[in-house]
């Protein structure tokens, strides 16, 4: 069925109306055309959304965990059943394949049933008691909560926050990219649909800088969960700190691939290309820095190279694509002047480094995957995210030196370990600092496990059962069980 874009309305509090803020363009890199044009929220827009969520979060607090469930596990059918749908306003406002987009609608919607389900199996605790009394720790809601987003992955991005968030209690007030604002509104149409009570979600897009900044330093907001770049991170943990709010942060990454000369190699170089190009780099945990043991560095980099120019370059909707357009001109401008910059620094351009020569790409935001050799890692090009299909490619000598050179870094998001030793794997493992590794594998994903970044690369941890604790806070309760006076008070 030929697909259309929905009107330009917004999720305001429950109730779709015009926003009445700045518009925001929705763009089709691929074809350098525009999708369509949406009214962005303003301020009254957010105050008006606040005080739906302030009515509408109590009742939904107080709901028993497994009858707030019953409303999650709808709406990850209504996902599941819509995938398609979701998965073409991604790729038309995104840029990113069919293939991956309705891998994202499909992790989303078994994120809305994976906190259903932990929300009506999480237990309160019966502590152990120092006294005649009894002891509890129970958790409650925050209240309302800001979940603010990236455009690299929206639809999966914005489901895990809003699945814990309402599961635990909460009313979620999203912010999405001014880069993607698409497909968060479709997400808010089946949360209505599945019959979410009105004012529990408002879909709020608008510039960070405006409706971004008025959510975060809003009184009424209980915490910010975030995704997105480090420096924006900072600027909303400093906010935070004023008001002394919670804030979750899952921010960039330049994270190390680790080859050692005894890994099976067709393993590795999968795994690597997958690691860096898939997304186009457009990863937070893209492994961008390749380490390679000195002995077989030569021959693994000449095949890494040779596999790299195969990888097809294509239109986002074409079923060979491995490799798209990147998400806006501005971005692919952006990865040309860190290649650039590589250049400056000596860098020696192993494959790619440009724009892609065929004609039919000429109007859209492809860049052609890239390696570079020859830097040294204190290099900038290999110390900052370029988030885009490149990759740094360095020898090491030993263990020792690959932990200390995959750990200097400020981020600390992921690593990747390709080797056949496994006791060698575990130890680098345990040693270098990041939130994830794969050994043998990369980019893999289960929603029951944790996931977040040390250092540059943030603070907290999302996903797993204790990712719905993330949304609460705990009370302890003490009950008298004596039926005595306290012997302080002397009573008679
Ligand atoms: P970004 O520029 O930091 O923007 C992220 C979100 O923050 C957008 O919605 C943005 O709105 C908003 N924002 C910007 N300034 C703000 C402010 N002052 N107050 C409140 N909100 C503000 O990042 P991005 O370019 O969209 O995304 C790429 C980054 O996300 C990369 O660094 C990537 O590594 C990271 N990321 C991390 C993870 C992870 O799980 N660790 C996952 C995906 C992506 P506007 O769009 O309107 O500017």
């Amino acid at each position: 069925m030929e697909q259309t874009f929905r009107d330009n309305r917004i999720f305001v509090g429950g109730i779709w109306q015009a926003g009445r803020g700045a518009p925001i363009t929705s763009h089709f890199a691929a074809e350098g055309c525009v999708n369509t044009v949406i009214n962005g929220a303003s301020a009254q827009d957010v105050d008006l959304a606040i005080a739906r969520a302030r009515d509408a979060q109590p009742s939904w607090g107080a709901l028993k965990p497994h009858d707030r469930a019953t409303v999650l596990y709808r709406i990850s059918e209504r996902i599941a059943a819509n995938i398609e749908r979701i998965a073409w306003v991604q790729s038309r406002d995104t840029s990113k394949t069919l293939t991956e987009t309705r891998a994202l609608a499909a992790s989303a919607a078994a994120t809305f049933r994976y906190f259903a389900a932990v929300a009506e199996t999480s237990d309160d605790l019966l502590t152990v008691p120092r006294g005649d009394y009894i002891t509890a720790s129970v958790h409650e809601p925050l209240g309302l909560v800001a979940a603010i987003t990236p455009w690299n992955s929206p639809i999966a991005s914005d489901a895990q926050k809003i699945a814990p968030a309402l599961a635990a209690g909460n009313a979620v007030l999203l912010k999405p990219a001014s880069w993607s604002p698409l497909v968060c509104l479709e997400l808010a149409l089946i949360a209505e649909e599945a019959g979410l009570p009105k004012g529990l979600l408002s879909v709020l897009p608008g510039s960070g800088r405006e409706v971004g900044n008025l959510l975060v330093e809003h009184r009424d907001i209980a915490k910010v969960s975030f995704t997105g770049g480090t420096a924006t991170g900072r600027r909303l943990a400093h906010a935070a700190a004023e008001k002394l709010m919670p804030v979750s942060l899952e921010l960039g990454g330049k994270s190390p691939t680790i080859v050692f000369e005894d890994c099976d190699i067709d393993l590795a170089i999968a795994g690597i290309l997958f690691g860096i190009f898939s997304s186009s780099g457009q990863s937070c945990i893209a492994g961008s820095r390749l380490f390679v043991q000195r002995s077989i560095f030569d021959t693994f980099t000449e095949r890494l190279v040779a596999a790299t120019q195969a990888l097809v370059v294509g239109h986002p909707f074409d079923a060979a694509t491995q490799v798209s357009s990147l998400v806006h001109l501005d971005h692919r401008e952006s990865v040309e002047r860190y290649v650039a910059m590589a250049r400056d620094e000596g860098g020696n351009i192993l494959c790619g480094g440009a724009q892609p020569k065929d004609t039919a790409q000429k109007d859209g935001a492809y860049y052609l995957p890239t390696i570079i050799g020859g830097l040294d890692n204190s290099a900038r090009t290999c110390r900052e995210e370029i988030f885009g299909p490149v990759l740094v490619v360095m020898p090491f000598e030993d263990e020792a030196d690959v932990i200390a050179q995959g750990n200097d870094n400020d981020y600390g998001l992921a690593c990747g370990i390709w080797s056949t030793d496994h006791r060698r794997c575990q130890r680098v493992a345990r040693a270098i600092r990041a939130g994830t590794v794969w050994i043998n594998t990369y980019k893999q994903f289960s929603i029951s496990t944790p996931f977040g970044g040390d250092g540059d690369s943030g603070m907290g941890r999302e996903k797993g059962r204790a990712g719905l604790r993330a949304y609460q806070r705990q009370k302890s309760i003490y009950e008298d069980m004596s039926g005595q006076p306290h012997p302080w008070a002397r009573w008679p």
